[in-house]
């Protein structure tokens, strides 16, 4: 079991794209396994490698009481329909917010033996898999809010005890997440 800390709101990694994954060896399978215990520790729905520092196109996720599972270079096909749900995400604790996303998504990519894999979820799944590959992207779930949502989550932000440290880091997020952390 190895869990890591979990880079913070604040931390430039989360802001960096991730590189696509090119050698399948035993050290993507530790990170992959690094990934999964730091996810179901915090506990989360989802982990993308840039949230423990690893700027590697990588993520898993824990959705529903199944089997966690992992994806490694994803690529998204989302459906048009979409959905307006709540969201939280490990590297914000304690915030939670309506997010609209696709309702759907087929998602190609690799397991970490370099098999290609395929994933079709909806709704809380298809939600993940979008929020995860955003990550690996440089993307934060702040982005994907209207403007007057995001200014209502930035002054949450700004007001949340682990904001304003240069680097802020926790090993196991301290608030209540409500099952919705990304
Ligand atoms: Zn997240």
């Amino acid at each position: 079991m190895s869990v890591k800390p979990i880079r913070l709101f604040g931390d430039p990694v989360l802001r960096t794209p991730a590189e696509p994954v090119r050698d399948f060896d035993a050290e993507l399978r530790r990170l992959v396994k690094d990934l999964t215990d730091t996810m179901l520790d915090a506990p989360g729905v989802g982990l993308a490698a840039p949230q423990i520092g690893v700027g590697l196109r990588v993520f898993t996720y824990h959705v529903d009481d199944n089997e966690p599972g992992h994806l490694i270079n994803p690529v998204l096909d989302l459906s048009p329909e979409t959905d307006e749900d709540d969201e939280g995400c490990l590297s914000f604790p304690g915030l939670v917010y309506p997010v609209e996303r696709a309702w759907g998504v087929v998602a190609k990519g690799f397991n970490s033996y370099g098999d290609p894999v395929t994933i079709e979820g909806t709704e809380l799944l298809a939600r993940c898999i979008q929020h995860e590959t955003d990550h690996l992207d440089g993307v934060l779930f702040i982005d994907r809010m209207d403007p007057a949502q995001r200014k209502q989550a930035m002054k949450a932000i700004r007001a949340a005890e682990w904001w304003g440290d240069p680097v802020p880091q926790v090993k196991v997020s301290p608030h209540e997440t409500f099952g919705k952390a990304l």
